[in-house]
């Protein structure tokens, strides 16, 4: 469950500490307030983010209540509420068919991995799947994303090494509309500095994607890394800059104690977290549920 993702970031990360200042017998004062502030400011969630919670507990205080650490732990929990409720796009439905999905993110990120775990929950609803091998850069990212489909019984579509990602992915479209496939999934590079610039890369893909089925890609998916903290914020950043993100996919939230940077996400760059990687396996990954969240958190 999303729960058992959030072990660590509950037990050992920010909340612990959280749950550490606010549930032992301290009268809440300003030193409190400073401890606080510490502990957002090193939780991942984001500078802008933890500034803004500290502000919401400061003006509690303000409102002398000042003895009852449970409501201002509330109110942070509230506010947190607030900030991961965002519209959650449809993920996986609602375009073509095919419905045409574009999975952004850096190299290690678990790209594959999370294009894999899709694919094997839409054949599994009985859907007829193409996965489309856009790394046309890494060798072994097809090799990879081969075996992921085969596992999940979906079909690939593949290039030659080296050869044009635009163009593995327009025949891909191409093929999946011809064959009257549900949904394709179509993954691609995520090398960074090496080459010509990835961001161009990734408009040219979509703007392909465009022509071989107007409309598409319905959907563009990022995929982070959530033991990169902070970092991940900034990447998801770039990747929306540059080619306009719908919805995230936050991975590894299983071995990290940093699942306060879905807090930052949502918060900063207004963009759903929609998917969440809890393990290695073509099993675990989890709809992110805003309010199933809070309550793995603070409950
Ligand atoms: P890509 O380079 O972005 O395609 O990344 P991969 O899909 O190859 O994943 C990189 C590594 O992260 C692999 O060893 C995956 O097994 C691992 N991985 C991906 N998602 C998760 C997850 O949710 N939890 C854990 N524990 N490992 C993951």
């Amino acid at each position: 469950t999303l729960a058992q993702g959030l072990d660590r970031t509950k037990n050992q990360g920010f909340m612990a500490r959280l749950n550490g200042l606010f549930g032992g017998q301290r009268t809440m004062d300003d030193s409190v307030l400073s401890e606080l502030e510490e502990i957002l400011f090193t939780a991942d969630i984001g500078v802008r983010t933890a500034d803004h919670l500290v502000e919401v507990a400061r003006d509690k205080l303000k409102r002398a209540e000042l003895k009852d650490p449970e409501r201002i732990k509330g109110a942070i929990r509230d506010e947190v509420a607030r900030m991961v409720d965002l519209p959650v796009p449809r993920s996986l439905e609602g375009g073509g068919p095919p419905h045409v999905v574009m999975v952004v993110g850096v190299n290690g990120a678990g790209k594959t991995t999370t294009i894999g775990k899709l694919a094997a929950q839409l054949t599994g609803q009985g859907k007829k799947v193409v996965l489309a091998a856009g790394d046309t850069f890494r060798a072994a990212a097809t090799e990879q994303l081969d075996v992921w489909a085969e596992r999940a019984g979906a079909q690939l579509v593949k290039g030659p090494d080296g050869g044009d990602p635009s163009a593995v992915i327009f025949e891909a479209v191409k093929k999946a509309k011809e064959e009257g496939a549900d949904v394709i999934i179509a993954d691609t590079a995520g090398r960074l500095h090496t080459k010509a610039p990835l961001m161009e890369e990734l408009k040219k893909v979509k703007r392909v994607m465009d022509k071989a089925l107007p409309g598409a890609p319905h959907e563009i998916l990022l995929v982070l890394d959530s033991t990169n903290g902070q970092n991940a914020i900034q990447q998801a950043k770039q990747f929306h800059e540059a080619v306009g993100i719908s919805s995230i996919a936050l991975t590894k939230l299983d071995g990290t104690a940093k699942g306060g940077v879905i807090i930052g996400i949502c918060d900063e760059l207004k963009l759903p977290v929609v998917w969440v990687g809890v393990g290695e396996k073509i099993a675990d990954l989890r709809r992110f549920e805003p309010r199933e969240f809070v309550q793995a958190l603070f409950d």
